[in-house]
């Protein structure tokens, strides 16, 4: 018999299985990060058809149960598959998850099956777990579902729930009709609303509530950032903590990662990226003549106003007027967004290129060739990109808020310290000046290099964080 603390982590994305954004990342290492510390992690997600096969070829059918969704009587069939370590298991029905998205229309009930059949799937599978932890608004309901009814079942009567907001953007809001026609919630205390927020939900019933760095847990605070929430979020403030991400840093290894063309290491690093920014030059069709003084300016991102490329849109027809760069635009999102970049880039081809979808291979080449990665968000949870960046050697220009916050220092020409560029107020001006001066940087080699040479030592890997949720996690069991 083992003590190991057994937490059951429930997620609509899970790297490398299912990713859009952040979240995918974070429910991707965190289990791994853990299960070093010695604790029993394991992961429920949905079996998306997107899933590449490759995984699933390798998965184990277990056998299968039927999840009741109010008067619903559903088939899920439960795949296992041991990856890295962790142990993942895939609740399968193709009704909700056999189209090729992670997310559609009919999310509140493919989302209510995963949260309602998560409890029957640990019970199926004999997982009895200390800890369960939840994300977003799609597992959410997981919360109040232990607190108004799985809790009177023996086998979760020891159970505490942990739910982390990601992006207090995307809060889940249903009718409340359609809610508890699908999941057995205390009705009772909806008498006055005509719709469930599940994000509320979660930070209402979760024994502790995180998100994802210690400044943005500050800022949901604040009527600024709090999204409508923040009256519930100062309620429920004494279980609010921010525990920054980390970053997989097997995954993001410029001296291992196979989806760039030259590796790298902190000691050939100037050589290893000019050669990646060749090859990404030649497949773009830019000019290579005098590469070296050429920055290139990097943007892998959701086309989301929340990211803040309504200010790179006023600004990159200037930018590239103005100056001898080379940017790429990597990001799918607003339909409006996507048609003026692509206009700009028409008008632009030599200097400017939009690939407008996700692709990962594209994301690791243009970390792995950039010199300046712009990340202007006008809120940030915590932002993964700029850790990724800096992992890479290219240097990440951020507004000062949320994660970007706590992870970037704006370079001190005195000091020499500092990590990145930074601005503090949400405007094009201060946005442009502040890549006018990154530019200025760029072509002092010595000082650039000093840069790349402070985000290199930077410690972005989840074993420190991981710890804090371990501690939370026995803070919440006490
Ligand atoms: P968010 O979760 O808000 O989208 P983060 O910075 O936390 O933003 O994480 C974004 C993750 O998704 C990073 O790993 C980034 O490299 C990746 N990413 C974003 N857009 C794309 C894209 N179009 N193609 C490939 N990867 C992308």
């Amino acid at each position: 018999m083992t003590n190991k603390l057994n937490v059951l982590m429930v997620s609509s994305e899970v790297e490398p299985f299912a990713k859009t954004g952040g979240l995918g990342d974070v429910v991707g290492a965190l289990p791994k990060a853990l299960n070093k510390l010695d604790v029993n992690c394991i992961v429920i997600m949905p079996l998306y058809k997107c899933i590449s096969q490759t995984y699933k070829d390798k998965m184990k059918y277990l056998g299968y149960i039927y999840i009741d969704l109010g008067y619903r009587h559903q088939y899920c069939g439960i795949f296992n598959l041991v990856y890295q370590g962790v142990k993942y298991y895939f609740m399968d029905n193709e009704f909700y998850y056999g189209d090729n998205k992670i997310y559609n229309d009919n999310d509140l009930e493919r989302f209510a099956f995963l949260s309602k059949g998560a409890f029957e799937v640990a019970k199926y599978i004999n997982f009895k777990p200390n800890i369960i932890h939840v994300h977003d608004w799609h597992s959410a309901s997981m919360a109040g579902l232990l607190n108004d009814y799985y809790c009177h079942d023996e086998f979760f009567s020891q159970t505490k729930c942990i739910y982390t907001i990601h992006n207090l953007a995307y809060q889940g809001i249903f009718p409340k009709e359609k809610v508890l026609d699908l999941l057995p919630l205390n009705a009772n205390i909806y008498n006055n609303t005509k719709t469930i927020n599940l994000m509320a939900l979660g930070i209402q019933f979760a024994h502790k509530v995180t998100t994802v760095s210690p400044t943005y847990a500050q800022e949901i605070l604040t009527d600024a950032y709090g999204e409508r929430l923040q009256n519930l979020l100062n309620i429920e403030k004494n279980k609010l903590v921010g525990i920054l991400n980390g970053l997989d840093l097997t995954t993001y290894n410029p001296s291992k990662d196979k989806l760039i063309d030259y590796n790298f290491n902190k000691n050939d690093y100037q050589e290893g990226k000019k050669n990646n920014k060749l090859a990404l030059y030649k497949q773009f069709d830019f000019d290579i003549n005098n590469i070296d003084e050429t920055p290139l300016i990097v943007i892998i991102s959701r086309l989301a106003s929340q990211k803040g490329m309504d200010l790179v849109l006023q600004i990159v027809e200037r930018l590239l007027n103005e100056f001898a760069v080379k940017v790429v635009l990597l990001g799918s999102g607003d339909k409006n967004l996507e048609n003026s970049f692509n206009n700009i880039a028409n008008r632009y081809p030599k200097q400017f290129k939009v690939v407008l979808k996700f692709d990962n291979i594209l994301a690791h080449k243009l970390y792995a060739s950039g010199d300046l990665l712009l990340m202007p968000s006008a809120f940030e949870p915590c932002g993964l990109a700029q850790m990724i960046a800096l992992q890479y050697g290219t240097l990440p220009l951020v507004r000062a808020c949320g994660g970007l916050k706590d992870s970037i220092e704006a370079f001190n020409e005195y000091t020499l310290q500092g990590n990145g560029f930074s601005f503090n107020n949400y405007n094009d001006n201060d946005f442009y000046n502040t890549i006018k001066y990154a530019l200025g940087i760029y072509h002092k080699k010595n000082l650039w290099n000093q840069i790349i040479l402070n985000g290199f030592k930077d410690e972005f890997s989840w074993g420190k964080s991981a710890k804090k949720y371990l501690d939370l996690y026995l803070d919440a069991i006490k």
